[in-house]
């Protein structure tokens, strides 16, 4: 599951940073309107592709795992699939803009619906262990502009409609021949006059002063997946700001921040409990409980168990995130020695003193207890 780590030639533990450098390197030699070979082209889709998953800590962390097939297999949800030249271009739109001085030969529609395009907006969304172990709806309110329901998003006052744009004729993008280092190229460039829209408000709406959008509060209710950590964010594709004009909405982010659990450390998709016993209980044994995500679950503690003995309880733990499986709680066995005794508790250690016997000179099993605990 190295490939998309070997076409962006990264390491595998590369930071945020160092993928979008790398991806930005190899997408200025690649580039289309860069690189007339043709092989060019492919090799853009490629490392957008890798970029694109490698860039999202989600996908990322589900490609370490499963690879391509994580992505695309049935209910994973994330959506996986080859992208084609015009998705490439826009991704690398998104994150980088255009090139500086270069007007891309594909451009002309693409820029306008980009120029117009919401803002992104992230909520953050505040999660128990409990969501996580369950999964959860969360409904979020957030503040972003809405289309203006008076002109429907047109920015025209109420009966006129936007006029075509007479510079560019309703096109919204102006051509013109063009030379570069690279050799001569037809550029495509927004229009100046609509600014790539195409049309032009003449009368502008009251309410939104022809921006076709107005400020609002809105309400949306977010599946939560069960699994999920504070690495992950989801992605709800145009339910973020609206564009003006009725341009494309942005997205909606939602960042997790999930709150630590008392009763548990989290390990991954592991739960780690602290468990704590008395002499009595690890010496002749015990049925004890101990709490689960799930509820609450009888376990048996064997006559004669150790300090720090580690009691695995299988699919316990969190749920493994898209997948129909779960981590261990994993039960560290503690021995409690009481602070005070009364008079008959002292009396009974001591009878029992006389006949325990001499522990052993040093603990043959600590160094093996100690490197399970150390889940070596
Ligand atoms: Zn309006
Ligand atoms: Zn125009």
């Amino acid at each position: 599951m190295s490939e998309f780590y070997a076409l962006l030639g990264v390491a595998r533990d590369a930071s945020e940073t160092d993928i979008k450098k790398a991806y930005r390197k190899l997408a200025m030699e690649f580039h289309p309107d860069r690189n007339p070979a043709p092989e060019a082209e492919a090799r853009f889709k490629e490392i957008t592709e890798a970029y694109e998953v490698l860039r999202d800590p989600e996908k990322r962390a589900v490609y370490d795992r499963y690879g391509k097939a994580g992505l695309s297999g049935a209910g994973a949800g994330y959506g996986f699939h080859h992208v084609d030249l015009s998705e490439a271009l826009n991704i690398f739109m998104r994150d980088f803009g255009g090139m500086s001085g270069f007007e891309s030969l594909f451009g002309g529609g693409r820029q306008r619906t980009d120029a117009r395009r919401g803002q992104d907006v992230r909520v953050t969304v505040k999660l128990a262990l409990q969501d996580v172990a369950t999964g959860v709806k969360k409904t979020v309110r957030f503040k972003a502009p809405d289309r203006c329901a008076v002109c429907e998003g047109t920015g025209a006052k109420p009966g006129t409609k936007p006029t075509t744009c007479s510079t560019c004729g309703g096109s919204g993008e102006v051509r013109r021949a063009a030379r570069s280092m690279f050799g001569q190229f037809v550029s495509v460039s927004p229009c100046p006059t609509c600014a790539g829209e195409g049309v032009v408000v003449l009368e502008a709406c009251d309410v939104c002063r022809g921006e076709g959008r107005v400020r609002a509060e809105r309400t949306v209710t977010v599946e939560i997946p069960a699994g999920v950590s504070g690495n992950n964010y989801l992605t709800l594709r145009g339910q973020g700001a609206a564009g003006p004009r009725n341009g494309p909405a942005g997205d909606l982010l939602v960042m997790l921040d999930i709150k630590e659990d008392e009763r548990f450390e989290r390990q991954g998709d592991d739960l780690v409990f602290d468990l704590p016993l008395s002499f009595s209980q690890v010496a002749l044994g015990a049925e004890v409980t101990v709490p689960t995500p799930y509820g609450e679950e009888m376990i048996r503690i064997a006559a004669g168990t150790q300090p720090e003995t580690i009691v695995r309880l299988r699919q316990r733990g969190l749920p493994v995130l898209g997948q129909n499986s779960k981590g261990d709680l994993i039960v560290r066995v503690h021995v409690w020695t009481p602070e005070r005794l009364n008079a008959e508790q002292e009396r009974l250690f001591q009878e029992l003193a006389k006949l325990e016997g001499e522990p052993p000179k040093r603990s043959p099993g600590f160094w093996s207890k100690l490197k399970e605990a150390l889940g070596a």
